[in-house]
């Protein structure tokens, strides 16, 4: 018998299985998907989360129900290499494998700011997007909401939060010039008019010195502040960063063009977790799933993988409230209500999917 263990069952880790069900499978081969949640995570969607616009069912979905496949709602704390078995909260149990795809995403960087790990809230993961649902929600009137980071997730989450509570005084700490960085112009300047018009405080060339209870130390000022959310940076889990394989400056691992590392081909990584020239991001974890899915079929099959293609991304969409949006599809820029229902389309087709 032979043991493939899939350890996160997100974007990519999910593709992997999906891809590798639709065909014939060894019979001696045994299946296992390991995942802190009974269920799967729409990661892109936990900015709703975070600002309570959204149910929590909204926002995940059953995983794939297949005999051939057994799953674990564990939370892992270690993967040893060298014996080849993942470790678990619960000392006692141990899971071998003979096959390891790791996909268990990523966590935040806090780039070594004091009080920002301790006093920031984070919409990482499923459990901590639920906890700024809650510390937003429960604000009194006019409460005061810092949001640190104006990439593609702090906006969402501003902006989420300001259709959601009126009454709450937003601001958003921006390090560059101007918001999405990654953006094109066009998005950049409707970004900004949306927060103008919204009144959100967006405060460029911030460099948030540290964190408190109640405030943030930006450049010198310190703003009282009854909730912070971190949505300034992402480094891999720390599972990924404890492993003893070659890493790139971002602490992704290396690894050769089928997604194997090559200290140990019989592993597998993708999505947040390994190195690649494309931004982290849903796209590209499921794009990385599909084509390990292919590997892996001929790997079990003892044959010789086909190299995988070229990744090609067809660009991000990303939410301003309920009604608006933005988007670069194709490297085209699109604003305006349009981008705001395609990025829905999107969620519902994964839903389905
Ligand atoms: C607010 C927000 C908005 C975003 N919007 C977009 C977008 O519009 N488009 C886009 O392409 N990307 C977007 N992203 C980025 C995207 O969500 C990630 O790049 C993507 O989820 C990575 O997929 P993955 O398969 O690598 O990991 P994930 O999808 O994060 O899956 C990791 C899985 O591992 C599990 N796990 C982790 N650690 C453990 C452990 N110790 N034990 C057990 N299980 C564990 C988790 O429960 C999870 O199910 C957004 C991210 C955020 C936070």
């Amino acid at each position: 018998m032979k043991r493939l263990v899939i350890l996160g069952g997100g974007y990519g880790g999910i593709k992997v299985l999906n891809g590798i069900l639709n065909y014939q499978l060894p019979e001696d081969l045994q299946i296992i998907v390991v995942d802190r949640n009974p269920f799967r995570s729409l990661k892109t969607e936990f900015y709703a989360i975070a600002a309570s616009t959204s149910a929590e069912t909204d926002v995940r979905v059953a995983f794939p129900d297949d005999e051939r496949v057994t799953y674990l709602f564990r939370e892992i704390t270690k993967i040893d290499t060298e014996k080849q078995q993942i470790q678990f909260k619960e000392e006692e149990d141990i899971l071998p494998f003979d096959y390891l795809i790791i996909g268990l995403g990523c966590e935040d960087s806090y780039h070594g700011i004091p009080g920002a790990k301790e006093y920031t809230e984070s919409v990482q993961t499923f459990a901590k997007a639920r906890q700024a649902g809650l510390a937003v929600s429960n604000l009194k009137a006019y409460g005061k909401v810092s949001i640190v980071g104006a990439g593609l997730s702090g906006i969402e989450v501003a902006s989420e939060i300001r259709e959601s509570r009126p009454d709450l005084n937003i601001r958003l700490l921006d390090r560059g010039p101007t918001v999405l960085k990654a953006f094109d112009s066009k998005i950049q300047e409707y970004v900004e008019k949306w927060f103008v018009a919204n009144n959100v405080d967006v405060i460029h060339h911030s460099n948030v010195e540290y964190v408190e209870k109640d405030g943030v130390c930006n450049n010198g000022v310190c703003y009282l502040n009854d909730v912070t959310i971190w949505t300034a940076g992402v480094q891999p889990n720390y599972l990924i960063r404890e492993l003893p394989f070659k890493k790139d400056r971002h602490q992704k691992i290396i690894t050769n063009a089928y997604y194997q590392v090559p200290e140990q081909p019989n592993i597998y990584v993708l999505g947040d977790c390994v190195s690649s020239e494309h931004s982290p991001s849903a796209q590209l974890a499921m794009q990385q799933g599909e084509q390990i899915a292919e590997i892996l079929l001929s790997v079990l099959h003892d044959k010789q993988p086909k190299k995988p293609k070229e990744i090609k991304l067809k660009g991000t969409l990303g939410s301003l409230g309920k009604s608006d949006g933005f988007g670069n599809m194709m490297k085209y820029p699109m604003i305006g209500f349009l981008p705001r229902l395609a990025k829905s389309g999107v969620l519902w087709l994964s839903k389905r999917h």
